[in-house]
């Protein structure tokens, strides 16, 4: 069994739109059209069960549309219709922020998504952190980006150090999962900062430019039960990353956790 614990997909209407846009800014390559069916076809030819999407607002106001399209991909799953898991989508900037949240505690969504960058708010900030307090309140996952964001160019709002801020703040938080093993392109500090914590990592988009002996080194300090198999489609490929999780001959059990059994107990499935 395979859990893909980050990807993205867009409404029918507004998916090559915008997959088009973000490739152009990253200068990356999809892999699927960005839709739901081009999802679950990459699913399937990849040997992927599961896949949980987390939709990214860019701004408060998109708060409604994202909500309403996530909720009925929930529905589907819950009656077992599709794999395709959402997490909901959050802003910094939404007014009533407690109100979101007890809308999306009661539509059923297992977490929510952030992303530093993209919403000007560093993870650290004081609403960055009133967000996270929210989530732990109502025992919700929150995804964040963490690291280099390839189609940004400012300051990374989501570091190491500042993450460690963040938790400080917040009194702990054990359903945190930072993007991009902790934080894209910036191991040396993962390593040395956040490994060992109790928090969690995912794989998404990076493991085709790490190599082994990080991989395994972060692996070892931080633990094979806090590591999430993630692919970020349509930026990567679902089957190349499973391989190359492979690649890196984990006991049996090891690959187990972080392929499935990890995402398994967090969703509580
Ligand atoms: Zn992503």
């Amino acid at each position: 069994m395979v859990i893909d614990f980050h990807t993205h997909v867009f409404p029918d209407k507004i998916a090559s739109k915008t997959v088009d846009a973000l490739a152009n800014s990253a200068s990356v390559k999809p892999y699927s059209d960005g839709t739901l069916s081009g999802l679950l076809k990459n699913m399937e030819d990849s040997g992927v069960n599961i896949s949980v999407t987390l939709p990214v607002l860019t701004k408060p106001t998109q708060f409604e549309s994202v909500f309403n399209f996530a909720s009925e991909v929930l529905s589907n799953f819950k009656n077992g219709d599709t794999r395709i898991l959402p997490f909901c989508g959050i802003h910094p900037d939404i007014e009533d922020l407690e109100g979101a949240f007890i809308k999306i505690k009661k539509a059923g969504f297992k977490g929510i998504k952030i992303h530093p960058e993209y919403q000007q708010t560093f993870i650290d900030d004081p609403k960055n952190v009133k967000i996270l307090s929210l989530a732990k309140k109502h025992g919700l996952i929150t995804v964040t980006h963490a690291g280099v964001d390839n189609a940004y160019t400012g300051e990374v709002r989501c570091t190491p150090k500042r993450v460690l801020n963040a938790l400080d703040k917040l009194g702990g938080y054990d359903k945190l999962v930072l993007a991009h093993f902790g934080g894209n392109e910036l191991f040396d500090e993962v390593y040395n900062h956040l490994s060992g914590l109790n928090l969690y990592f995912d794989t998404a988009f990076m493991l085709k430019n790490i190599d082994k002996a990080m991989f395994i080194k972060i692996l070892n300090k931080h633990g094979e039960d806090k590591i999430l198999f993630a692919t970020d489609s349509p930026w990567s490929y679902a089957l190349s990353d499973i391989n190359i999780i492979k690649s890196f001959c984990l006991p049996v059990d090891v690959e187990n956790k972080i392929l499935y059994k990890n995402a398994v107990k967090l969703l509580d499935l």
